[in-house]
């Protein structure tokens, strides 16, 4: 089947849905709309933080993808770093305490911090984050959050840059993982439940 290709090496090509499909419900959220998602929440970023020389979190390792893509789209200077939190283990929902495995290697002291998240479901991470950054002493810190669960919520979190509301499912692909798998799949889907329930479900 021929398929699209970032890069014209024979033989060679992207992982996509149909690769994985028996693990697959449905395509949520196709490449190209992550993509103007994306755009347009850095259009605006690029607007309000000109001059600011703002610093790009992502909470590793789900919002990679996320802040490759965004930061790319921006008109404006920016630096990134990176924090990885364990509020999840191998499972699909959150062990509610959330601990530093890897710190940021910037100070953030007087920084202007721009969140870049991939998803938001309970909140919990974020608001933790956020609380976290201002304690540290960042002059401001606003999020950028590709996706969010309404239904899932359960702590209040101001989402300056909201991207696209999605149903209470549990979701794979441009970065986010089941068991760290799927990360690199370009779009966002709908996994089967089978996958972390166990063949039964
Ligand atoms: P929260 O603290 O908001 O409950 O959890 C946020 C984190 O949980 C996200 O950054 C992500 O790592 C993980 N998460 C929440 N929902 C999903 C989902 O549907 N799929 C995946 N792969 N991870 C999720």
């Amino acid at each position: 089947m021929a398929r699209n290709t970032s890069f014209a090496c024979d033989n060679i090509v992207p992982m996509r849905i149909a690769d994985v499909q028996e693990d697959i419900d449905y395509e949520l959220i196709s490449s190209e709309e992550i993509h103007t998602i994306i755009a347009k929440a850095a259009a605006q970023v690029s607007k309000d933080y000109q001059g600011k020389n703002p610093l790009l979190v992502a909470v590793l390792k789900g919002a990679i993808n996320t802040l490759a893509a965004f930061s790319q789209e921006l008109s404006i200077p920016c630096q990134l770093d990176f924090m990885s939190l364990s509020s999840y283990g191998s499972g699909t929902t959150s062990t509610g305490t959330i601990t530093v495995r890897q710190d940021l290697s910037t100070d953030v002291r007087g920084r202007h911090i721009l969140i870049v998240e991939d998803i938001v479901d309970s909140g919990r991470t974020l608001a933790w984050l956020v609380e976290e950054l201002k304690r540290r002493g960042a002059a401001s810190v606003e999020i950028f959050a590709l996706l969010e669960k309404p239904a899932r919520r359960e702590v209040d979190v101001d989402i300056k840059y909201p991207g696209k509301e999605i149903p209470d499912e549990f979701v794979v692909g441009f970065g986010l993982d089941y068991d760290e798998r799927y990360r690199n799949l370009d779009s966002i889907a709908v996994l089967k439940p089978k996958v972390y329930q166990g063949e039964q479900a």
